[in-house]
């Protein structure tokens, strides 16, 4: 199974995704901290989230 490690936008640091991620799930990136949604899966692409959001209760 390859796995790809898509790279933080803030810093360029490979992050790791869990093997279970879902789109629009948050990971954080190692190197620099940042929050990082994840916008698609395949091809993995991510962005920066929102600094703030509302939707605490889930
Ligand atoms: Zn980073």
């Amino acid at each position: 199974m390859a796995s790809e490690t898509p790279l933080c936008p803030e810093c360029d640091g490979e992050v790791e995704i869990p093997a279970d991620a879902m789109e629009n799930e948050l990971v954080s990136c190692a190197e620099c901290g940042m929050e990082l949604e994840i916008m698609n899966l395949d091809p993995l692409e991510l962005e920066l989230a929102p600094e703030v959001e509302e939707d605490w209760g889930e």
